[in-house]
């Protein structure tokens, strides 16, 4: 027997939150577990201008053959207008590259893959708290990591825990900045507080690492990139991962990639070797689907417009659900103490209830979230915010 002395492992914690938010036979129970964005019908819609693509390339596509190590090149090369602009100094001197990989979660794990090879002995350093993948990704993939402050006991941005902890990084390490949306938080830095991060990224000489799963669900396509292009406009070197999934609602087609920015186009072919390699270890090829829909897309005026549009109306649901549960939780005398919901960016907010209210909304009301108190906005029921807010002022003193 092989199989006899294999332990099992806890499941993904929030993957569990729904498979007991399944088991619940309350019919007034509410999901505010997992992280995908859903429409007044409560549904995951793919969008009108990925449909609109997805059938010309039905017509269109001559081959499924395999696309090369670094994804389509168009691809490539639209993804990085839309992240970077089309201006961007580092695309005239051409010393950027676009590596195709499955998702987001694909190009962070090339990423990690990447310092641990390339860059040995370098540490990488992630906001307390990130996205949990982040620690399980970089871990498989040999990286040293460590954390530094973000938010604080008072479930706001811990500003000076964050800059103070930035100052004594040793120089060379890398750091993980979300760079729009912050998950689990929501979260965001001032312009501000992003020209100091830069001015410590820069004295301290350590290699920023965006991840940016969520540009337009913030403030919008080109305001979401503004510490990205500031950072790639001011230093050398940038590392950035860009995921499709939420933007263009592909999750499923597994679209993103890794933008490196390097200081010289020879460097960039250097970096661009070793991901080629790294990438063949580890996925071979990447699956071409979703990035042939947002090629199609970007590349064409109309379906663009269309797209455009409907991130902007995605955006604006998340942000009219953020206000709607605060002026719903008003009656209660809540609003102030739940105002940085609306203040919060992304699908995400620390809503700042204990692990014991957590618990007593899923027992008494069916209202499901996670233990650390984060919610996803961007699941919420504009009709049942009313509903929610009885039941947050039910677990609050
Ligand atoms: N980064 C963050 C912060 C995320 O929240 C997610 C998705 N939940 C990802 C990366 C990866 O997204 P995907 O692999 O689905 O593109």
């Amino acid at each position: 027997m092989h199989f006899g002395q294999i332990p099992r492992v806890p499941g993904d914690p929030i993957l569990g939150l729904l498979d007991a938010f399944r088991a619940d036979a309350n019919p007034a129970k509410l999901d505010l577990g997992v992280g995908v964005y859903k429409d007044a019908h409560g549904q995951t819609p793919i969008p009108r201008a990925v449909k609109l693509a997805e059938q010309r390339l039905v017509d269109s596509e001559k081959t499924k053959s395999y696309i090369g190590g670094h994804g389509d090149a168009q691809f490539g090369a639209l993804l990085m207008r839309l992240v970077l602009s089309p201006r961007a100094v580092a695309l005239a001197e051409d010393r950027a590259g676009c590596t195709q990989a499955p998702g987001g979660t694909g190009a962070l794990r090339l990423a990690g893959e990447f310092i641990a090879r390339c860059l040995p002995g370098r540490t990488l350093w992630l906001s307390d708290p990130t996205w949990p993948i982040h620690q399980t990704l970089f871990a498989a993939a040999g990286v040293p990591l460590q954390h530094y402050p973000y938010v604080g006991a008072d479930n706001r941005l811990d500003r000076d825990g964050l800059f103070a902890a930035l100052e004594r990084i040793p120089a060379g390490d890398v750091v993980l900045l979300h760079a729009c949306c912050h998950n689990p938080s929501g979260f965001d830095l001032s312009h501000d507080d992003w020209l100091r991060v830069l001015e410590i990224v820069r004295s301290r000489e350590l290699l920023p690492l965006f991840d940016f799963a969520y540009q337009g669900f913030g403030e919008g396509l080109e305001e979401d990139a503004w510490a990205v292009r500031l950072f790639a406009e001011t230093l050398p070197e940038v590392l950035i991962t860009s995921s499709c999934s939420k933007n263009f609602g592909l999750y499923r087609e597994r679209t993103g990639a890794l933008i490196v920015i390097a200081a010289g186009h020879e460097q960039l072919l250097d970096v661009r070797s070793q991901l080629a390699a790294l990438a063949r270890g580890l996925w071979s090829t990447p699956p071409a689907h979703g990035a042939a829909v947002v090629t199609t897309i970007l590349a064409d005026d109309a379906l663009r417009q269309i797209w455009q549009d409907e991130v902007e109306g995605m955006r604006q649901r998340i942000a009219s659900l953020r206000q709607g549960l605060v002026e719903a939780l008003t009656p209660y005398g809540l609003a102030e103490r739940f105002a940085h919901i609306a203040e919060q960016r992304g699908m995400f907010s620390y809503t700042g209830l204990t692990a014991a209210q957590v618990r007593r909304l899923r027992a008494e009301h069916s209202v499901y979230l996670v233990e650390s108190g984060r919610a996803s906005v961007a699941g919420l029921d504009a009709e049942r915010l009313d509903e929610l807010a009885r039941a947050f002022a039910s677990v609050v003193d």
